[in-house]
Parts: structure tokens; sequence; C-alpha cells
């Protein structure tokens, strides 16, 4: 019997302890607060970031949003994130991504004060994660790895399959898997666009996480009979909806559930984790900062 992996659930946990965190904090007279920078016209990052104030403001959060003109200079940028480092009020700072073409996107990162960076991006962060000393586990693999914890999926000794190589989900979610940690010490193959054999790989996985980008290509018959498959990918595709679309996994749910010991579903599995792990990083900030113990 397959276990669905519910991240809505455990979504509501990581926010509820947050919130208490956020309580103790502000009786110490500390109120965490969460800046968002969005510098582009795209209808999805302003909902992504309409989305990060609304989660905020769910647990007592203080955001703080900054629109920066498209068309701006860089600079106008730089100079936005360099009050938000000295802001004593902000704990984080999020520049939605991407950024216009015009503006270099590792030097946005490397501007972020790294004691504020709760997406875990800047060089001296990723360093610290690879080091298995993080300051900030990025969010979606953080996330991912406490839903392996929620649902006690053994990581000790596994053959786990990582599909995709980005700075932000991959990389990073290879690197806490391999860790000698909790949820770590997992044998761990990172696969991407130029992987020879992708079916082969996945075919001795006992946990595989998916983050390709490409809507439903992993089916049942690729994977291993029990594996654990955690979907991170989130895809437009069309559909009769009302919405003219429909979103999915990178992996064909229907197929895959009939193979999988436990899977998550797109939506509702890793999506609301990602989000509640930036909350987890505020509070982390606002606590380090101010010496303040918490129970995260
Ligand atoms: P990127 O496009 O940055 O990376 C995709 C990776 O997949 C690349 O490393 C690429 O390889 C690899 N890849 C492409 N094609 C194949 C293939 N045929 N076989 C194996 N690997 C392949 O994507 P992201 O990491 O940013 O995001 C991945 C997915 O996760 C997207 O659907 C995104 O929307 C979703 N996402 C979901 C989040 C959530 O909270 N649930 C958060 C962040 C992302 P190469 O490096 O060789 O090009």
């Amino acid at each position: 019997m397959t276990e669905v992996i519910d991240g809505e659930a455990v979504a509501v946990e990581v926010r509820s302890g947050v919130a208490d965190c956020v309580e103790t904090l502000t009786d110490a007279g500390v109120k965490p607060g969460l800046a968002t920078v969005l510098m582009s016209d795209d209808p999805a990052s302003e909902t992504y970031v309409s989305m990060k104030q609304r989660d905020c403001e769910e647990v007592g959060i203080e955001g703080i949003h900054v629109d920066v003109d498209a068309d701006a200079p860089a600079e106008t940028l730089f100079e936005t994130i360099d009050e938000l480092n000295h802001r004593e009020d902000v704990h984080g700072i999020l520049v939605q991504l991407p950024v216009p073409d015009h503006v270099d996107k590792r030097e946005v990162l490397r501007r972020i004060d790294p004691e504020k960076d709760v997406d875990g991006f800047h060089p001296e962060n990723v360093g610290r994660l690879v080091a298995g000393n993080a300051r900030y586990k990025p969010c979606t693999p953080h996330g991912v790895q406490k839903l392996l914890a929620a649902y006690d999926v053994e990581t000790e000794g596994a053959d786990a399959v990582v599909v995709g190589r980005s700075d932000i989900v991959g990389k990073p979610m290879a690197n806490l898997l391999i860790q000698k940690a909790p949820v770590g010490n997992a044998t761990t193959t990172v696969c991407h666009s130029r992987t020879e054999d992708l079916d082969a790989k996945l075919a001795s996985a006992d946990i595989v996480v998916a983050a390709a980008g490409i809507p439903e290509f992993i089916g049942g018959s690729m994977l291993k009979d029990g594996a654990t498959v955690i979907d991170v990918g989130i895809n437009r595709v069309d559909a009769d909806t009302e919405k003219g679309y429909a979103l999915v996994g990178d992996v064909d749910y229907e197929s895959a559930s009939e193979v999988a010991g436990a899977i998550t579903p797109v939506p509702g599995g890793v999506g609301p984790m990602t989000r509640a792990m930036l909350l987890y990083n505020t509070v982390k900030s606002a606590s380090e900062r101010h010496g303040i113990d918490v129970a995260l």
C-alpha cells in the first residue's frame, strides 16, 4: 500500500512550531522580520512574493516588501539590499529570482548579508552547507529532509538518486543526503541532462528526488518497488480547467503510486514545505541575532 506523504500536514506542524517561536521572540521584545524584494513584472513572481508575505502574517512574522522597478539600474537593487542589510527589524532578506538580465544574479546573492540570507544562496552559506556546518539550509531541500524525517524514511545506507543539479534544489539536496547526520548517510547519485541511462540509476534507487522541471517524465516502470518518491517538480501543463492549465510534478503520479512505497503529490507535497522552511529560517536568524533561544 503506497503511503501518500502529506506535505501540507507537515507544513502545518512546522508553521505552528514557528508561530510558537515567534511568540517567544516577540515576548522578549524581538519581532522577526522578513523582507522580500521584487525586481520583476512577471505575474508568477508577484504571486510567489505575495504568498510569502501572507505566510509571514499567518505566523506573526513582520513582512516587509520592497518593489524595485524592473528597468532600474542594478545599483538601485544593490542599494535596496544594503539598506535592508542595515535594518535592525529585518532578519531575513529574500530577493525573488529571476532578476532582469541586466542584473548579475551572483552579485545579488553576494550582496545580501549572509546572516540574513534565509534562502541560503550566499556563497558563504553554500560553503557552510557543503562543509556540513549549515547556517541556513536552502528551503526546498530542507523541506524534503523534514518530510523524510516526518515519515520515518530510512536514509542511512539507502541508495538515493537526485534528478537535477540546480544550485537551489539538486545540489543542496544531494549535499544534505550525503552528510553524516540524521536524515543523511545516503549513497547519493546526482543525475542531470547528460546522464547516461537514467533508467538504470532510478531502477536501483530506494529514494528518488525528482527536480528536473519536466512534466511527468518519471513513470512507475522506471522505479524500484517500494521506493520513496519525492517530487519537487512544479510544471504547468495545458488542461481543461478554469485557468486553462494544471500543475503537475516531474513524476507521473498515477503510475508511480502503484510502485512506490511512499510518494509526494503535486500540489500538496514539497511546495508547502518550501514555504514553511523560509519562515523557519527567518525565525532562526532572529533568534541567533538576538541570542534568544527558541525551540525550533
Ligand atoms: P532547473 O531548470 O534549474 O534544473 C533542472 C535540472 O534538471 C538541471 O540540472 C538539468 O540538467 C536537469 N535535467 C533536465 N533534463 C533532464 C533529464 N532529461 N534527465 C535528467 N536531468 C535532467 O530547475 P530547478 O532545480 O530550479 O527546479 C526543478 C523543478 O522543481 C521545476 O519544476 C521547478 O518548478 C520545481 N521547483 C519546485 C519547488 C518547490 O517548492 N516544490 C522549488 C523550486 C523548484 P542540466 O544541469 O544538465 O541542465
